[in-house]
């Protein structure tokens, strides 16, 4: 195991992480950064961002989350590639160890480690990931021009997902499992008022058929239990997510989604000197501008701790 220590450990690269290594390096904490499996976080499987203000014709996600990164490293912090595998917050300073090999020893950590898409867990949406089945219309939409395809799902996500692949696909299937959607309701009329979108309401998920390649699904109502084919080619699954804390259970302490509980008002956790910031803390909101938010408290929180421990 190599070994490093550092003043201030960002974990995670979306809006959270960059934001508060723009602010702890203009704080002059010299942040370190490990960007974790998916630099600039679920914004870079987003195609349009029309809701951060600031931006009043929108940008791509991409886009945007190139711009923080190179916002954060225009004041220096040390932004690398690399996964945290485990922690070790029992004493100080803390410990993190990232690819399994390299342990980093640090006086403030910033978790901003987000959240990752959930899925059904059905085995056959294992058996053809990749083959039919995604969780990112962006990504693997393309690949489903002129076809039929369906989407899982009835929040902004699966509404949002519904519309990109509306304008590629022939026939969108939006399978909603009551008769309600959690979307807002812009979200709503869009796939509503999109000709070549059909709400399947009170509809589940009852399996994915094909051989080597998805080829239809099997779908049940949740009020009589009929079963139904339909063919398609793509699957689309966008039914919420899942914060990315298995890594801190033991040390911090979690609600029962798993998402990290900090102090009211601040980005503290239950162990001093680690704050967490973004989607990992924050089950309701869960937005870009919320993300960043948080991302400048943490910053702040670390820069005060550390303020107060005499550390600079
Ligand atoms: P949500 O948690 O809002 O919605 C999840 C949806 O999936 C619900 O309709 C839920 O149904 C359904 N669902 C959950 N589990 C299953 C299952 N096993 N089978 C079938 N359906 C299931 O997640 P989102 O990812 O849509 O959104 C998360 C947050 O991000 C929200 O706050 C949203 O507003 C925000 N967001 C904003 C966007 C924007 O403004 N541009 C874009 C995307 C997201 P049920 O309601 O029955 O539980």
């Amino acid at each position: 195991m190599t070994k490093e220590t550092t003043n201030c450990l960002v974990i995670g690269a979306g809006p959270a992480g960059y934001t508060a290594a723009v602010y702890a390096a203009r704080a002059g904490l010299k942040p370190m950064m490990y960007q974790g499996p998916q630099p600039g976080g679920q914004l870079t499987i987003t195609n349009e961002v029309e809701n951060y203000p600031g931006y009043p014709e929108g940008i791509k996600g991409p886009d945007m989350m190139m711009d923080f990164e190179k916002q954060a490293r225009r004041f220096g912090t040390d932004i690398r590639y690399g996964i945290a595998t485990s922690v070790d917050f029992s004493s100080y300073p803390h410990k993190v160890v990232i690819d399994e090999s390299h342990e980093i020893t640090a006086n403030a950590v910033i978790i901003a480690t987000g959240a990752s898409a959930r899925w059904l867990g059905l085995e056959s949406e294992q058996k053809f990931n990749n083959a039919g089945v995604s969780a990112c219309a962006v990504c693997d939409g393309y690949y489903y021009r002129g076809m039929d395809v369906a989407v899982v799902g009835g929040g902004d996500t699966a509404c949002e997902e519904a519309s990109y692949l509306s304008k590629l696909c022939k026939k969108v299937y939006l399978l909603v499992r009551t008769d309600k959607m959690r979307a807002s309701k812009i979200m709503q009329e869009r796939v509503k008022n999109t000709a070549n979108i059909e709400i399947l309401w009170n509809t589940q998920t009852d399996e994915i058929l094909g051989n080597a390649e998805v080829e239809a699904m099997r779908v049940k109502s949740t009020l009589t239990g009929e079963l139904k084919e339909i063919a398609i080619r793509g699957f689309f699954v966008a039914i919420g997510h899942k914060p990315n804390t298995d890594i801190f259970k033991g040390f911090l302490n979690l609600d029962t989604n798993g998402y990290i509980l900090t102090e009211k008002g601040s980005t503290r956790t239950n162990i001093e000197g680690v704050f967490a910031a973004g989607d990992a803390q924050d089950f309701t909101y869960r937005q870009a501008v919320t993300a960043a938010g948080t991302g400048c408290m943490a910053a702040l929180d670390a820069e005060r701790y550390l303020a107060a421990k005499g550390i600079h």
